[in-house]
């Protein structure tokens, strides 16, 4: 197998999954915003703000960085702005956004406005661009379960076409990702037609078996993450038997957990043990990365050709909530990059 190249890696329709909205903002307008409206930030240097020392300490530029919004004008601009960004450095297709209503809700930006605002700016760069999108409002793992509800409260309240499922950021103050916990909030969100998804087995003290017990018991439609799933054969088995579908962030998994792009990355052992894997940025202003670059880590760095690399953008068609009509579309795309037959 030889590595893929950055043309094919550039051209290749992508899908993207795992995307938190308010890291789609532009380096640039983050630190304008920052310095205009007194948000602090660790640092002005946007290279400077990818250094961490774990998923704690990124956490809190995270939520900083909700803090620089004052409309729903801004959200429009900032999805926007997003996709022009990504479609200047590769093939994006669809994607779909992770969106936290309580974030935005402390900030005086209700739901309503921060939908409206999503909706009107993701519309306009799929009107330019052709980028579909859906969006996946997601409740806040640092505070209770009550609060889980009364986020999954007003998404249900404000139903729209866009919003397609419903999942998790953040996470709870002992560092467990205890995606049980949450079981509650799941099964309503599921009788009301969302699709679901968690940040699970991505940290180190979560278990291979916590991976397909969450996927089990919240009725998960795909994982977030999911490395740990590799600390048991028997489980990777399992999900692999299951057909569960990983939203994989290289970058990040690099970033926080420290593990280099080699064959003992977990994006590369879940590709060679038959998983569905498929790609995604996470955070990418705060973590110096873009879609493009994710794919590059697998297809030079880990060095997987163009039939695997293929197939992680298929995977990402099949994991996503899109309407099975988009879905034949985009797989239709892929396969015509390489001349193979377009069903
Ligand atoms: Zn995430």
């Amino acid at each position: 197998m030889s590595a893929s190249t950055p043309e094919f890696l550039r051209s290749l329709p992508k899908t993207e999954l795992h995307c938190h909205f308010a890291s789609t903002i532009r380096p640039e307008r983050l630190l304008r915003w920052a310095r205009e409206r007194g948000v602090p930030l660790p640092s002005d240097d946007p290279a400077e703000l990818a250094r961490y020392t774990g998923l704690q300490d990124f956490l809190v530029l995270f939520n900083a960085a909700h803090a620089v919004f004052r409309s729903g004008e801004d959200v429009a601009l900032v999805a926007y702005e997003g996709v022009r960004a990504a479609v200047a450095t590769t093939n994006l297709r669809y994607r779909e956004y992770s969106v936290n209503p309580h974030n935005f809700a402390e900030l005086g930006l209700p739901w309503p406005v921060v939908l409206a605002g999503l909706v009107e700016g993701l519309t306009r760069a799929e009107e330019e661009f052709g980028v579909g999108f859906g969006i996946v409002p997601a409740l806040n793992r640092s505070l209770d379960l009550a609060a889980a509800h009364a986020t999954l409260d007003v998404v249900l309240a404000n139903p729209h076409p866009a919003v397609v499922g419903f999942g998790q950021d953040d996470l709870a103050a002992d560092g467990y990702e205890s995606p049980l916990a949450w079981e509650p909030v799941y099964a309503r969100a599921r009788a009301a037609g969302l699709r679901l998804t968690a940040h699970v087995g991505e940290i180190a003290t979560s278990t291979a078996a916590s991976v397909v017990e969450a996927v089990e018991v919240l009725h998960l439609d795909r994982v977030d993450h999911g490395y740990h799933v590799l600390d048991d054969p028997a489980v990777v088995e399992r999900a692999r038997a299951a057909g569960v579908h990983f939203c994989c962030t290289p970058k990040s998994a690099h970033l926080l957990s420290g593990w280099a792009f080699d064959a003992q990355h977990p994006v590369a052992r879940m590709i060679e043990a038959g998983l569905s894997v498929n790609l995604s940025t996470d955070d990418e202003v705060f973590f110096a990365t873009s879609l493009q670059a994710e794919f590059e880590h697998v297809g030079l760095d880990l060095g997987f050709g163009d039939d695997v690399v293929e197939q992680l953008a298929l995977n990402g068609v099949t994991a996503s909530f899109a309407p099975e009509d988009v879905k034949a579309r985009l797989r239709a795309e892929i396969r015509a990059l390489r001349g193979g037959p377009p069903g």
